[in-house]
């Protein structure tokens, strides 16, 4: 079976449950505090948002909900799509980029994000925000609350800033594989787990043999994640091509 398909997620989510991991969204993880084996499903919607509403359908069908991290810009921001998973049950919140779309004018920046929440909050109460790595742009978008404080701003938690990453194991897809550290820029934490994974099986297999921590935030791009073997092997080969680029930029970045 190829691996980043829905079937495999299914398999995965399914691994998962039977682990005796509750899935639950990061604002449920903030507010309801740390008990027991606990799952965080986070989704970052960068791209085609349909396969979002796909990932979605699939863990409430499961009984599990997550949150799905929406960008402002035309490629992620769907309205019907973000009621359409609301609507199943999940956190919807905030993927911002601000800084890096403002050319790192902090000022501009800070205007252009309390704008962007207020659109995004039109669909639905959004308290938890997260940012996007914008791997190609020279401006973290993190570095804007060095001035500014998002909790004005009604917003609980960022899961950069806001959890302790030595006790959440941190799994993400970034750059098509789960070992994604080293072709990313940003998506990245300070993490004291030596667990390697090479694959979705692989993942699954570690999941079986209890070999991953209590508590996981799994961060997913369900763009990836797809049944349709021409956009699947388009995403293998962009993903290839752009790993590349940013073992570049994180080695130049040592
Ligand atoms: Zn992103």
């Amino acid at each position: 079976m190829r691996d980043f398909t829905l079937e495999m997620y299914g398999l995965l989510l399914a691994a998962v449950k039977k682990a005796g991991y509750a899935c639950i969204s990061y604002e449920q993880f903030v507010s309801r505090g740390q008990k027991g084996r606990t799952y965080i499903l986070r989704h970052d919607v960068d791209n085609l948002p349909l396969n979002s509403l796909a990932t979605a359908r699939i863990e409430a069908r499961e009984g599990m909900q997550g949150t799905y991290y929406f960008r402002i810009v035309a490629q992620s921001f769907n309205p019907e799509v973000i009621v359409s998973i609301a609507e199943l049950g999940h956190e919807i919140g905030y993927h911002y980029e601000d800084l890096s779309l403002c050319h790192g004018d902090f000022d501009k920046a800070y205007d252009q994000f309390q704008k962007n929440l207020e659109r995004l909050r039109v669909y639905f109460p959004v308290k938890t925000i997260c940012m996007h790595g914008s791997p190609l742009s020279r401006w973290d978008n993190r570095l804007l609350w060095d001035k500014y404080d998002y909790k004005k701003s009604g917003i609980l938690a960022e899961p950069y800033f806001d959890t302790d990453f030595s006790k959440v194991f941190y799994l993400t897809d970034t750059g098509r594989t789960w070992d994604g550290s080293e072709y990313s820029v940003r998506d990245k934490v300070n993490s004291p787990f030596q667990i390697s994974i090479r694959s979705t099986r692989d993942l699954i297999q570690k999941i079986n043999s209890d070999l991953l921590p209590s508590q996981v935030m799994q961060n997913i791009h369900p763009q990836r994640w797809t049944n349709e073997l021409l956009p699947w092997t388009k995403e293998l080969l962009f993903q290839n091509a752009k790993n590349i680029i940013k073992g570049v930029v994180s080695r130049m970045n040592k």
